[in-house]
């Protein structure tokens, strides 16, 4: 069912942006694919739960879609993990440690959906939820169904080679046993280091950058080393216990957050030489804000 005119800063994590002209939660494949039939290749967009994306102030021209119903289930077994689009990253993760399960827990602390997590290939520095994956399904703009492995898709760094209006409906992803104490040791470890060099208290997207690898460091220390550690606009601030964080500290504009990601963009060039490179997805921006913050979106 299409609604018109929904706020989309209440459906993000970042509490930011303004509406989507058209809006619709889809709980049934043969919804969904009557839905996308529908837009008959007018753009539309997918939105999880919102933890990667920031909404421009004007909002989205393109209709939005998100997943529920029939798509939130999490089944476990002895071999593996079968999860919908819509369930959460946090309950895929809590289970498989529930279930001693072993290899989750790089995806500890980390929001979004499965839907979202799969696009974003969501993880650590070293692992991405494409590790797991055994297959996907995904739903194509003509609403048909495609079962991908992860080698059709080719998954790398925060992305996977699936095109954009492709949607990820589930998957069945690996989960072997493991020792249960073991299991809940690990993931209480990395949980602690998460929420101790990350912020969760505050609204905010996540890493806002890519890393840029060597011999630069992780984004958060080139953004550091450039001096902006803390900077702020309007209700936008660079954290200080994570400078990759843009955190929302009452009432930010998508203009604020996008203006501190240019200033720390131009500074860290003028420093390293670099670019950097969102991670996060930005909805709604014109092709000069765009570039101004390195989006290839
Ligand atoms: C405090 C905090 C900590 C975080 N830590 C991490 C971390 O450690 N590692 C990490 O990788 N990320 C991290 N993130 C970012 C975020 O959690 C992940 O990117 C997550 O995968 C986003 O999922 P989502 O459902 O919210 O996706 P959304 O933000 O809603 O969407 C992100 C992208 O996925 C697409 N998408 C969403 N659902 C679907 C679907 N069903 N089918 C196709 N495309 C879809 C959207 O169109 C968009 O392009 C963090 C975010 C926050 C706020």
């Amino acid at each position: 069912m299409w609604e018109s005119d929904v706020q989309l800063a209440a459906l993000t994590r970042y509490r930011i942006g303004g509406k989507a002209h058209r809006y619709g939660r889809f709980g049934t494949p043969a919804d969904l694919a009557r839905a996308l039939r529908s837009l008959d290749r007018s753009p539309y967009r997918v939105l999880g739960c919102g933890a990667n994306v920031l909404v421009s102030d004007r909002g989205v021209p393109e209709s939005v879609i998100s997943l529920a119903g029939e798509f939130d289930y999490l089944v476990v077994s002895e071999t593996g993990i079968v999860a919908g689009g819509a369930a959460g990253l946090p309950a895929l993760v809590g289970e498989a440690r529930r279930w001693g399960k072993s290899g989750w827990d790089f995806l500890e602390a980390v929001p979004g959906s499965v839907g979202g997590g799969l696009r974003m290939n969501a993880g650590s520095v070293d692992s991405g939820l494409w590790d797991r994956v055994e297959w996907v399904e995904t739903m194509t703009p003509e609403g048909e169904r495609v079962r991908l492995t992860p080698a059709e898709a080719s998954p790398s760094y925060r992305h996977v080679d699936v095109a954009d209006d492709w949607v990820f409906l589930g998957g069945r992803f690996e989960a072997l046993p493991g020792d249960p104490g073991t299991v809940n040791a690990v993931h209480a470890r990395r949980r602690r280091l998460k929420v101790e060099s990350q912020v969760y208290e505050l609204p905010s997207c996540g890493s806002i950058w890519k890393n840029p690898g060597p011999p630069h460091g992780s984004a958060w220390e080139v953004v550091d080393r450039a001096g902006m550690r803390g900077a702020e606009k309007g209700g936008a601030r660079i954290a200080e216990r994570h400078a990759n964080f843009i955190v929302n500290v009452g009432n930010a504009r998508a203009s604020d957050v996008l203006s501190l990601m240019a200033e720390t963009r131009r500074r860290v060039h003028d420093e390293e030489g670099i670019w950097l490179e969102p991670e996060i997805r930005l909805w709604g921006f014109d092709a000069g804000d765009l570039a101004s913050v390195g989006a290839v979106q």
